[in-house]
């Protein structure tokens, strides 16, 4: 495994595989190149057979997986002249998007559902100087009223529908490989609005085809059980989930997530909101991984498939590699509930130290 010196972001890396040209302006944060940390205390402490990897793309620099897309979205969109770009987010689209916009000079609206983006993405959409518009309904309302606007104005649309965003995402893929020396057997994702599941799975077709890799790994989307319209295969009317980045009732990119998991062999199934929290706090405390909600249904599917058996063979001690999509500190709210903050004592070393249990 080879420490990559002097990463220039997933564009310049990763050019022959992407819709650049030399003409095409590089606005980029140097994002990917994310660890892909082994977790040896979940396998041994949860009894996981497969070698497990968690890809930690919290490590990217707006704290998500968004800024592999964004900087193919936003240098696409500054080649094409644009000046303003939008998207409906359930945060971190937005927050990826505004700290791109800004870089590139481009003015940046994001439309979120009120009262459900977590704290740490509205505020870095707001410092990064986007017109943040909250509705008062869900993403999948937003999403709709964003498509309208680019239809009939010059504001181009950086949703995952942005085909760019796709484009860039693969980088995920190509990174998972580079780092093991080969593609897992398996890939356990949160799916939300499906776009990330699609661009995996074009990214390991690709390396493949290009002869980077020998085999395609199984692709294993979870969603939240009050937010699983591909699992239930219908529209969820008000989806319900803790996991904000996943609460999403109507997928942009459903039929390519179907055919992602369709072609692969793998599954879509979903994960109720204690088992997220579960994982969520296994992550932290045997790992040193922390997470936002949405990433731990990464974990929380893989254990609930090796509960129901579902490893079996010589596949069950293969790799499987967790997609861990955000970082912890986008959703302080969720964090400080889950662990109670302790009331201060007397500043005084016995109180100190009886609190230690050192006395
Ligand atoms: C966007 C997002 C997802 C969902 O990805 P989709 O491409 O919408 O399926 C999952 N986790 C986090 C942290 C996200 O920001």
């Amino acid at each position: 495994m080879s420490r990559k010196k002097d990463w220039p972001g997933v564009i310049e890396y990763y050019r022959e595989f992407l819709p650049v040209t030399d003409k095409t302006p590089l606005i980029s944060l140097q994002e990917g190149n994310t660890p892909l940390i082994p977790a040896e205390n979940l396998r041994r402490e949860l009894k996981l057979t497969p070698r497990l990897f968690l890809k930690y793309e919290g490590a990217n620099p707006t704290g998500s997986f968004k800024d592999r897309g964004m900087t193919m979205a936003i240098s696409k969109a500054v080649e094409a002249g644009a000046s303003a770009v939008i998207c409906a987010s359930t945060g971190n689209t937005s927050a990826s998007a505004a700290a791109y916009s800004c870089r590139a000079g481009l003015k940046c609206f994001v439309l979120v559902p009120e009262g459900n983006i977590a704290l740490g993405k509205l505020a870095q959409a707001l410092v990064h100087g986007a017109e943040v518009i909250q509705i008062k309904g869900d993403f999948d309302v937003a999403l709709k009223l964003v498509l309208e606007i680019v239809e009939k104005h010059p504001v181009v649309l950086v949703n995952s529908l942005n085909p760019y965003r796709i484009e860039g995402q693969k980088s995920g893929a190509f990174e998972v490989v580079d780092s093991l020396g080969h593609a897992p057997c398996y890939q356990c994702m949160p799916v939300g609005n499906a776009g990330n599941i699609t661009a995996y799975w074009r990214g390991y077709k690709e390396y493949k085809e290009k002869g980077r890799s020998e085999s395609l790994p199984k692709m294993l989307g979870f969603q939240a059980e009050g937010s699983a319209p591909i699992v239930r295969g219908e529209v969820v009317k008000d989806p319900q989930t803790l996991a904000t980045a996943i609460k999403i009732g109507n997928p942009a990119s459903w039929k390519t997530a179907e055919a992602a998991r369709d072609e692969s062999g793998g599954l879509i199934d979903m994960v109720s909101d204690a088992r997220i929290l579960e994982a969520y706090h296994h992550l932290a405390s045997l790992e040193g991984v922390f997470v936002e909600p949405a990433s731990a249904a990464s974990l929380a599917g893989l254990i609930k498939l090796q509960q129901d058996g579902y490893f079996k063979g010589e596949d069950a001690a293969r790799d499987v590699v967790l997609i861990l999509t955000g970082h912890g500190l986008k959703d302080p709210g969720r964090a400080i509930e889950e662990v109670k903050p302790p009331d201060a004592i007397e500043a005084e070393l016995g109180a100190v130290l009886s609190k230690m249990k050192l006395e």
